[in-house]
């Protein structure tokens, strides 16, 4: 998926982003860091078509894109769970809305609901549950519908330290999984330990516009990436003096 030359103003003449140019390769681990309010969550809105750019072109696979990006699920830093649904009900939620009959909407429910860890809560509602457990469920939902690019907005930012940590390791873990199908990722986030720990890429993002400031690529980083590793360290450093 590309964005080419994207642009959103906000009214008449406020530009609050872009002009962007932006790929997302097939297999691919890319994250989004910058600081608050340089467009990070209007570039997922825009990738997954729930905002239309202003100006410029989105292309999923070669063709511009034209209203939501079916290929294409969202997690959300606040879970965005429907608190009157159970858990199975909530993920099997994206399913119906794109026509899934009951009985295959379990069955992916319940084939999602298990790679997260959440089998035997299948019935509880999201207050019975924990932060984290609340987060398992929004990406058990997100990848029910199998989507080539998960998009992820902030997922861990809700959640405390050790509850983040098993999280991320277990969405590396789904990545690498021949059980998921999703094997492009786009991560929000602002944590450039986070975003060294996981991605294969990283584009730093600048605001007032938001502007794609800088790009590292992190592949010869290998994996799993201790995060003790000098190397490590030391990128996550050059992360840092880029954002200053
Ligand atoms: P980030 O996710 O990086 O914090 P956002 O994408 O949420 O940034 O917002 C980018 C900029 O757009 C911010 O300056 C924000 O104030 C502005 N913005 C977002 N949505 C609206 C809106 N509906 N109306 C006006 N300004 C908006
Ligand atoms: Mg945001």
């Amino acid at each position: 998926m590309r964005l080419e030359g994207v642009e959103q103003f906000y009214g008449e003449r406020i530009r609050i982003l872009g002009p962007i140019d932006l790929e997302v390769r097939e297999g691919e681990f890319l994250s989004l860091v910058g600081p608050s309010g340089c467009g990070k969550s209007t570039i997922l809105r825009i990738v997954t078509g729930v905002l239309r750019p202003s100006a410029g072109t989105v292309r999923v696979g070669g063709r511009p894109l034209k209203g939501v990006n079916t290929r294409t699920a969202m997690v959300f830093q606040s879970f965005a769970l429907f608190p009157w649904l159970t858990v199975i009900e909530n993920v099997g939620v994206g399913l119906e809305a794109r026509g899934l009959p009951p009985r295959e909407r379990l069955k992916k429910a319940d084939k999602y609901i298990a790679l997260v860890g959440l089998s035997g809560y299948e019935r509880a509602f999201p207050r019975e549950l924990s932060r984290g457990m609340k987060q398992l469920v929004g990406l058990a939902r997100a990848l029910a519908l199998e989507p080539e690019l998960l998009c992820m907005d902030e997922p861990f930012s809700a959640l405390d330290v050790l509850t983040a940590r098993t999280i991320r390791d277990l969405v590396l873990d789904l990545w690498a999984s021949p059980e998921v199908m999703t094997k492009s990722i786009l991560l929000v986030t602002h944590s450039i330990e986070e975003a060294v720990a996981m991605s294969d890429r990283v584009v730093v993002l600048k605001a007032n516009p938001g502007r794609i400031a800088d790009e590292v690529d992190l592949r010869g980083l290998g994996r799993p990436r201790r995060p003790d590793l000098p190397q490590v360290r030391e990128t996550v450093d050059r992360m840092y003096a880029l954002l200053a």
